[in-house]
């Protein structure tokens, strides 16, 4: 069969990876232990069992699921294989007569010792020592396997990344031995030295960059700012508001930072909702105020339009020059605007991150403030450094991520937190609803919409935007919900929607003209509108704790009390997540059960934040002994070897990971 000649190469197409070497890189997913029977004792139900038995005739049973069951013989003991709706089995099995390798669990089914759906091959399954990688991929593991063995075969395609005297110093496995074993484990303890090995690559590649990038940092000199201005002074006492502890805190954290000519490197962490705006805003005043220039940027446009509302309305009064740039500014607005730029003048830029990626000359830029931070790469930032200017830097997230993650994530940085609310702020009460009673929802909404000046965000999970099965669901909502409140004006809002469209949709809904909105997660991040009391979120099981906790954010902005309803079937119902959710609503705290829930990923967004990419194996919540010796490892090659002159394999590797994917994206 074609299937048997796949070479190398096949897999690099259909994996899309990059090289042979990636190959190797693409280690299995998990490992599952068999024991390896030895004599008839061995065959124990309860237990997965590797064996070689001798095999009878295969029977097919179409009435019976279209079962395929077959005799086995390991070693005197009676057992017998079962698959269901697999009928090609039965020739496959008889193709392996007399004897064949399985492996599988051993169940007691009347007696009788069964393995449902074992693997089965002409060639012992298992390792020698009954560890079964799996892989997880689209291609079958035995293939995958054959194909490893292959390119291991193949010479020098596996190169040392460390030098001979750190590898003794520090006992670790040689790196062409640790992959080998990732694939071809022998035993349990042997895999674990393994993935050690590689680990330990990972995190000092990691640390490296690290480093690398803030000696970048930290040998530019930013511009000294003045915090001590009229017009800072001004801003502040012009809100509508006093500010809090926490966030005047901050503030003088902010500007002690900005007083010296050693670049800023400060994040922000606070919940949603905590008032981070006027803190950001504080801090482009001073690149202002002191005749510089400074930009905000955001992940996304209509929190930009937003932002960008937003500053004109606090500081346009004051003659503060503010301009909007993003992927959809109109080319003849963006000359104006890059004039101005160019032109040296003191003046806010807010944009999505077309502010930087498109080629502008940002000489006199004083300070950046990056909101929502884990939407934007370390290639962003750094970006700015590559074109001569070192502003301070503020980094901002959207959601908190547990202490302990933010100093590993965030290790370059120096950390600000707002704990605590804006005061007279209402606890958004967060309640499951099922499905079956959406008409008490449907009433409360009208209730609601008719006694107060409010709106009501509708939320459905289209979570990509090229989901178009699940796009018609949304505007179907939409069209039943426009039946439904007859007397209410109900807008429609998604990522597939023209820009100006959604823009203008927007601006409705804040002015009230429009009531209720059904959107798709494009309102997740940032957006703030005050009358905004009440937030459906339909299937809410399909979204992660951190991008929930984001759309509820969107409401308890004002003065009504506000709820958040969870709209779910019979089956989410018992989800620990939206139990959780339900309870928690503080989002440091919802940040920690995530992290026991989940692990690190996804609460960074795995996805976007690629740690899944560039961190394969290493776990820097668990590998804490490992990334401990990779940050002493790294520095001392910084001091030594800052150009990694004696690492060019370790200094590729490193190249190739984290250039082009947004690697960790949160450094
Ligand atoms: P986030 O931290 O999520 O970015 P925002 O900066 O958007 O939060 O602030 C949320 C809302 O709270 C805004 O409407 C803002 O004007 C308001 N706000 C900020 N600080 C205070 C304060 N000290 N007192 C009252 N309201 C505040
Ligand atoms: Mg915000």
């Amino acid at each position: 069969m074609a299937i048997k000649n796949r070479e190398p190469s096949d897999l690099i197409r259909e994996l899309s990876l990059d090289s042979i070497e990636d190959i190797i890189y693409s280690f299995p997913k998990k490992y599952k232990e068999f024991t390896v029977v030895k004599s008839a004792e061995d065959v124990i139900t309860g237990k997965n069992l590797a064996f070689k038995a001798q095999i009878g005739m295969p029977v097919y049973y179409p009435e019976r699921k279209r079962l395929v069951k077959v005799d086995l013989n390991i070693e005197g003991k009676r057992a017998s294989a079962c698959w269901f709706n697999q009928p090609y089995k039965k020739i496959q099995i008889l193709k392996l007569k007399p004897s064949a390798y399985f492996a599988g669990e051993a169940v007691a089914n009347n007696r009788e010792i069964v393995f449902y759906h074992p693997m089965v091959g002409k060639e012992p399954i298992y390792q020698n020592s009954g560890i079964y990688p799996e892989y997880c991929l689209e291609v079958n593991d035995n293939e995958v396997r054959t194909i490893i063995k292959k390119v291991f075969d193949g010479n020098g395609i596996i190169k040392e990344t460390l030098p001979e005297s750190l590898i003794n110093k520090l006992k670790l496995m040689k790196l062409k031995d640790a992959l080998y074993l990732m694939h071809f484990p022998k035993d349990l303890s042997n895999l674990e030295r393994a993935r050690k090995r590689i680990a330990f690559d990972e995190l000092l590649q990691w640390k490296l960059t690290i480093l690398t990038e803030k000696q970048k940092y930290n040998s530019k000199n930013a511009p000294i700012l003045n915090p001590d201005s009229e017009l800072i002074k001004n801003f502040i006492s012009s809100l509508p508001f006093k500010l809090t502890i926490d966030q005047k805190r901050v503030v003088e954290e902010v500007f002690s930072d900005v007083k010296n000519n050693k670049p800023m490197h400060r994040l922000l962490q606070g919940d949603v909702g905590s008032g981070k705006t006027v803190i950001a805003v504080s801090a482009l005043l001073c690149a202002i105020s002191s005749g510089f220039q400074a930009a905000f940027m955001v992940p996304s446009e209509i929190l930009s339009k937003q932002h960008f509302e937003k500053l004109r309305e606090w500081l346009a009064p004051m003659g503060v020059k503010i301009y909007l740039l993003t992927g959809s500014t109109k080319k003849s607005e963006r000359n104006l605007i890059i004039e101005e730029i160019n032109k040296g003048v003191p003046l806010i830029l807010t944009g999505t991150h077309a502010l930087i990626t498109e080629g502008l000359e940002l000489k006199n830029l004083g300070l950046v403030v990056i909101d929502e931070q884990h939407r934007f790469g370390v290639r962003q930032r750094l970006s700015l450094i590559e074109k001569g200017i070192c502003p301070h830097t503020l980094v901002m997230t959207a959601t908190p991520i547990p202490r302990t993650l933010a100093s590993i994530f965030y290790a370059d940085l120096d950390y600000s937190e707002i704990k605590t609310m804006p005061e007279g702020r209402q606890e958004i009460v967060t309640k499951i609803i099922n499905k079956n009673d959406v008409k008490k929802l449907y009433s409360i909404i009208k209730e609601n919409l008719k006694n107060y000046d409010s709106r009501v965000f509708y939320v459905c999970p289209l979570i990509e935007d090229s989901d178009s099965l699940r796009l018609e669901s949304v505007k179907k909502r939409h069209k039943e919900l426009v039946n439904l409140f007859p007397e209410f004006e109900v807008g429609l809002i998604h990522g597939k929607i023209k820009q100006s469209e959604q823009d203008k949709v927007m601006q409705d809904f804040r002015a009230g003209k429009i009531k209720i909105l059904v959107s798709t997660t494009v309102i997740e991040v940032g957006i703030d509108i005050p009358q905004a009391n009440i937030m459906v979120i339909e299937n809410p099981e399909r979204f992660g704790l951190a991008q929930l906790h984001q759309l509820r954010g969107r409401i308890g902005r004002g003065k009504l009390g506000s709820t958040c309803y969870l709209l779910v079937d019979e089956e989410a119902y018992s989800s620990k997540r939206i139990q959780i959710f339900e309870k928690v609503s503080d989002g440091f705290e919802l940040a920690e059960k995530d992290l026991e829930l989940r692990g690190q990923g996804e609460i960074i967004g795995s996805k976007q934040s690629g740690i899944d990419q560039t961190l394969k194996v290493a776990n820097p919540l668990k590998d804490t002994d490992i990334m401990r010796v990779a940050q002493k490892v790294a520095e001392v090659i910084m001091q030594k070897d800052p150009d990694l002159l004696h690492f060019k394999e370790l200094k590729f590797k490193m190249e190739k990971t984290f250039k082009d994917r947004e690697v960790i994206k949160a450094i």
